[in-house]
């Protein structure tokens, strides 16, 4: 059986057909423009190929209330040609079958706990740090939506003192996407992150506010495992770093025997940058056998 998977991003539409086992068996990007111009070639890629389902992986923020009138629509973004777009709804019409649809983020979590190192795992948290952050939450098992979905990439940090970086969130200036995004960092150090990889006090900081984003989220969710993917986490560094200055937040207040295994408690995404195409094919698959 063939599953039809689409990663929706702000820059591009990564379209792939999988299996049942979550394999890629090929792949195609499109270039995300306008939705008139953008939509119709998705739905052409998947026209002819006899897919069982689709799985969309959407950049958001979407409405996933399956009650509402607005279920499958990216809502609010930024991305001001996207707002108010019903991408399941033109999907759904053209192509006759079911969807699954998700954030981008759930759908990484999802691949990472389908098909990667955490295969298994009922309580993960996933944050991308890249030009955005944002987190998937999965919590008893299920993906966690409630009212909307989790915006964690938007918590409020505490400022680390000698930083004077004003934020670049438009929203609150100096959450965490504010300080620690990829543009976050290029702005505050006037130079492309990648370029920044040999500057200690770049990645201190990072470490810093990544560090705690995690403590909250383990206060508040409790979740057995973090994975850090995003372009940012390409700096390998910060995984020893944010393990070290989360252990030190906690403190030892919380007594988990996964807390004594940081190595195995923050981890990277495990499957080389397919975890969120893969992931689809999950989401894809699930919509398949609900009908
Ligand atoms: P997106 O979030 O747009 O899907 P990425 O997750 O690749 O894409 O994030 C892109 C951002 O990540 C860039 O703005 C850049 O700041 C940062 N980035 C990309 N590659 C690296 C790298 N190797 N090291 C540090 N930062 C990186
Ligand atoms: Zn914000």
């Amino acid at each position: 059986m063939l599953y039809g998977a689409l990663e929706a991003g702000g820059t591009k539409m990564v379209c792939a057909l999988g299996d049942e086992n979550g394999r890629i068996l090929e792949q195609i990007s499109i270039k995300t423009t306008v939705p008139a111009e953008t939509l119709p070639a998705i739905a052409d890629y998947f026209r002819d190929k006899k897919i069982e389902s689709l799985g969309i992986g959407c950049f958001g923020p979407i409405d996933l209330n399956r009650e509402s009138p607005t279920y499958g629509y990216i809502t609010s973004t930024p991305k001001t040609d996207w707002m108010n777009c019903d991408i399941v709804g033109y999907l759904k019409k053209e192509l006759n079958v079911p969807i699954g649809f998700d954030t981008d983020v759930n759908g990484s979590l999802l691949g990472e706990v389908t098909y990667g190192d955490s295969k298994g795992l009922s309580d993960v948290v996933y944050f991308t740090i890249g030009t955005g952050i944002g987190a998937g939450v999965m919590a008893g098992g299920r993906l966690l939506h409630g009212m909307l979905h989790p915006e964690a990439g938007h918590m409020i940090m505490e400022r680390v003192s000698g930083d004077n970086y004003a934020g670049r969130c438009p929203f609150h200036h100096t959450c965490f996407e504010g300080m620690a995004s990829g543009p976050a960092i290029e702005e505050r150090w006037g130079q492309k992150a990648v370029e920044l990889s040999d500057r200690d006090e770049v990645w201190e900081l990072e470490a810093e506010y990544i560090a705690q984003a995690l403590m909250n989220i383990v206060c508040v969710l409790s979740p057995k495992r973090i994975i850090l993917g995003g372009g940012v986490m390409h700096q390998m560094q910060l995984f020893e770093l944010v393990r070290e200055k989360l252990e030190k937040k906690l403190n030892g207040y919380i007594k988990a025997p996964e807390l004594k295994d940081m190595e195995n408690y923050v981890v990277p995404a495990s499957l080389h940058d397919d975890q969120g195409i893969m992931g689809c094919i999950k989401l894809a698959i699930d919509a398949a056998s609900e009908g």
